[in-house]
């Protein structure tokens, strides 16, 4: 595909309507243009046709692309740069080779299409950084690490077919053979992932799913932690507003103590970050919906993770909080 970034005044190129993103096909080419308002910088994509390459793209052709897709034949059209790029489709077999982590591109080129090769690439990013933490300041073991592609390559995988299926259904019908089916909820791909891996604790009977519908949160295990509405010193919170600095152990009022006792003497043997949140004490469960959403009755508790995802609950009081909690956290931090 070639990007063919221009200066040109699309005042009015359709009237009463506000759209930047136009899919076009005709006789000549199959493209796309991404229309700013007015002046400044617009760009038309084209897609190469077979044994073309860069050195077709010259100034003048560009500029009668540029007018054929507008409809302009007249339009005054200054070309800015023209890089010819390919769509690709390509995952890493691994994200950890040793010392060496993939993330980004280099773990997973997807095509453009939905605009989630960046996001991904930044989530990779964000989500190796607090593993590398927990790892350097000794609170988890080095085969913690692993988890980073356990959890991170199925999603790398999940987006880039996500990616691949809309480029299929963009394509013209006879160009459209053997592009995997599109999503049918793009909302859950992105709020609605579930990860897997040693740093979870998954509960009997998990069907294992890569995706759940977060309109419907569960809080079951490898699933991003729910969000309640919280009052926290007569400030509404979001319990996701609690989460990102260390793990966070949750319970609600009044049979939560426990947990909360047995959380202080494990964070001090552990030498973790951890931080201990009792519901119905310092925060207020506003709308009575945190051990539904959670999944755990009045005497459980959940282990939140720092990238707010659930690794671990226990739904009812045990008979040893604190020997729980310490194998539980022993085998999420791969101690
Ligand atoms: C047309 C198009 C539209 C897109 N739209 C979106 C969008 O809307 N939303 C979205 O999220 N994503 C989008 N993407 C995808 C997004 O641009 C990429 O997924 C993202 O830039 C990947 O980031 P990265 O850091 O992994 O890789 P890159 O951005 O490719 O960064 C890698 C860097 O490494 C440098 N480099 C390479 N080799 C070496 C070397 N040997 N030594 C030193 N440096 C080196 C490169 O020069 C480059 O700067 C789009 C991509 C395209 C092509």
């Amino acid at each position: 595909m070639c990007s063919i970034m221009f200066d040109a005044d699309l005042s009015g190129l359709v009237r009463d309507r506000e759209v930047t993103l136009w899919y076009l096909q005709n006789d000549v080419f199959t493209g796309v243009i991404v229309t700013g308002t007015g002046t400044g910088c617009h760009v038309l994509g084209v897609n190469l046709k077979e044994g073309e390459t860069e050195a077709d793209f010259t100034d003048e052709r560009c500029v009668e692309l540029v007018r054929l897709a507008t409809g302009r034949p007249d339009l005054d059209v200054r070309v800015l740069d023209r890089p010819v790029f390919s769509i690709s489709h390509v995952l890493a077999d691994t994200y950890r080779v040793g010392r060496v982590f993939f993330a980004g591109d280099a773990a997973h080129t997807m095509p453009p299409t939905g605009g989630q090769g960046g996001s991904t690439a930044l989530e990779d990013g964000c989500d190796l950084a607090w593993r590398l933490w927990l790892v350097l300041t000794g609170q988890a073991g080095p085969d913690f690490l692993d988890t980073y592609d356990a959890e991170r390559r199925p999603i790398g995988e999940l987006m880039a077919d996500a990616q691949l299926a809309n480029l299929g259904v963009r394509m013209p019908p006879e160009a459209r053979v053997g592009y995997p089916e599109p999503l049918k909820d793009p909302v859950g791909v992105l709020l609605g992932r579930r990860y897997h891996s040693t740093a979870i604790i998954d509960e009997p009977g998990d069907d294992g799913s890569l995706l759940e519908d977060p309109r419907v949160p569960t809080g079951r295990p490898g699933s991003r932690a729910p969000h309640v509405v919280l009052d926290w010193a007569g400030q509404r919170i979001s319990t996701i507003d609690l989460f990102g600095s260390g793990f966070v152990l949750l319970a609600a009022k009044p049979g939560g103590q426990a947990w909360m006792d047995a959380g202080r003497l494990v964070k001090e043997r552990l030498g973790i970050r951890l931080t201990r949140l009792l519901v119905g004490d310092e925060l207020i469960d506003v709308e009575g919906r945190f051990t539904e959403r959670y999944g755990v009755t009045e005497s459980g508790a959940v282990l939140v993770r720092p990238d707010g995802y659930v690794a671990w609950r226990s739904p009812e009081a045990g008979p040893d909080p604190m020997g729980t909690l310490e194998r539980v956290l022993r085998r999420i931090l791969s101690r």
